[in-house]
């Protein structure tokens, strides 16, 4: 997991998954608000460049600092909860982990979730953290309020509504500034059942439409060249928390076969990429069936100790099927060295400017290839396709993007540009990676 105390020592700064590098002058971890305020002043006043950074878990390097870098993990925590209206108030810097038992005391839940819970919850704004579930939205979409230091060191809340702000905070990047403070729209505890199942790739696409209206939360996790299609179905079910027993075995099936298993055999993919057709095989039948229940929190997550490059993409959910038979025939001839699984994920359309969802239902497609193997061709096949089919990338995750495609692909940027001028004139949120990407 990521180590801020290594971070701020050597002042080296690395991503996850170790793809993006950095060498900032200063890391801070300011205390507080006031504390923040006065760094970016400071920064202003000498022309310098800030990025604050979460976990560091985005593959891309939206999170790479090149002059100051931030961190809000001392500035974490509940701040206040509503228990009539749900809205609970975190800091920036609370970790996801950290969330889910803080409300249950209170007896609320996030409404959805990613399958992680290492990223920060600011961080996890910052680029529309997503779980699945075709009528939930991302983490962005909970907010109903932002408290932010913008790039002139001054403090601003600001309450969702139907304004400019307001699509532009919702996935901002942290071009407009420094969340500090977030009000999230909760919902009351729930547990989740989950079932993990294998298909075969047809009867899975047959069912798809109807599954994903009928279950709240569906994942799908393709193995390229396989027959066979891991299927995983989430249903709210009365509350009960996951039983020391359960967690036991889930904990083994993690750590042994989900990510020891994945471990050894990607390390033989790695030395002999011709490995990959059979691994793949392997992988896809390995993968454990069952049922498992608990807490909303407990069933969410699972742990992602194996490293690995990603690229996903949001397409208007209407093309999934014609997308995923075009992925299927591509790769039933394994023309890339490839075993790691392709997930599939739905959400509801959301209204940020750079919501790669613009207002449509979606389907999320992430393409995965192990640290340490070639990407290049693989992803370059993910992109063109995914241009195919409209697909706009996570923006936390690998892409290509250009300041010419964002104009194409996102009609409303200019109104997100004229927010971005007004809270950060001085550009010190713009980093190299982003002078590309802006005015
Ligand atoms: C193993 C793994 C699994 C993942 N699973 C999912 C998933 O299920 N669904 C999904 O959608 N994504 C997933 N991601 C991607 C991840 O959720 C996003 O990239 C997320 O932004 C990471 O959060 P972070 O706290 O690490 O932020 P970072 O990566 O550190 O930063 C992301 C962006 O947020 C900005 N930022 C950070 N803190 C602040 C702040 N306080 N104020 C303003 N801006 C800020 C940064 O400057 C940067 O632009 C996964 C990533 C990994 C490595």
């Amino acid at each position: 997991m990521f180590s801020v105390k290594d971070w701020v020592d050597t002042r080296k700064w690395q991503n996850w998954a170790g793809n993006v590098k950095g060498n900032p002058m200063q890391s801070l971890l300011p205390h507080d608000t006031k504390q923040l305020s006065n760094i970016i002043w400071n920064t202003q006043k000498q022309h310098k460049t800030i990025r604050v950074t979460g976990a560091a878990h985005s593959f891309s390097p939206i999170a790479k600092p090149d002059d100051i870098a931030i961190s809000l993990h001392n500035i974490r925590g509940l701040i206040d909860i509503n228990t009539e209206t749900g809205e609970a108030t975190f800091w920036g810097g609370t970790y996801l982990y950290e969330i889910g038992p803080i409300l249950a005391q209170f007896g609320f839940a996030l409404a959805n979730m990613g399958d992680i819970q290492e990223q920060t919850l600011a961080g996890a704004i910052a680029t529309g953290t997503h779980g699945t579930g075709v009528t939930l939205g991302s983490l962005s979409n909970q907010v109903v309020m932002w408290g932010f230091v913008d790039g002139l060191g001054n403090y601003h809340e600001h309450t969702r509504g139907d304004d400019d702000l307001s699509n532009a905070l919702h996935l901002s990047l942290g071009l407009l500034g420094v969340l500090v403070k977030v009000t999230i729209k909760t919902v009351p505890l729930y547990s989740l059942k989950c079932q993990s199942m294998h298909y075969s790739f047809h009867s899975a696409i047959k069912v798809w439409d109807k599954m994903i209206r009928e279950h709240r939360h569906v994942e799908w996790f393709y193995f390229p060249g396989v027959e066979q299609i891991q299927v995983k179905i989430m249903d709210q079910i009365p509350i009960v928390k996951q039983s020391i027993k359960s967690r036991t075995v889930e904990e083994f099936k993690n750590n042994v076969i989900e990510n020891g298993l994945l471990y050894i055999v990607s390390e033989v993919c790695r030395r002999k990429p011709n490995a990959t057709k059979w691994v793949s095989q392997l992988a896809a039948k390995s993968i454990p069936t069952g049922v498992i229940k608990g807490l909303s929190y407990e069933i969410f997550p699972s742990p992602r100790k194996v490293k690995f490059l990603e690229m996903e993409y949001a397409i208007p959910l209407e093309k999934f099927h014609e997308c995923m038979e075009e992925i299927y025939f591509t790769l039933k001839s394994h023309p890339f060295k490839v075993h790691f699984p392709i997930e599939c994920r739905t959400t509801c359309g959301e209204k940020g400017f750079l919501s790669p969802t613009q207002t449509k239902e979606s389907a999320f497609i992430a393409f995965h290839m192990y640290k340490g193997m070639s990407e290049k061709n693989y992803f370059r096949w993910v992109q063109t396709l995914m241009s195919k089919y409209n697909g706009r990338p996570h923006w936390g995750k690998m892409n290509q993007l250009t300041k010419e495609q964002i104009l194409e692909i996102y009609p409303k940027y200019s109104l997100f540009q004229q927010m971005r001028k007004k809270y950060d004139p001085e550009n010190i949120f713009v980093t190299e990676y982003f002078k590309k990407l802006i005015d």
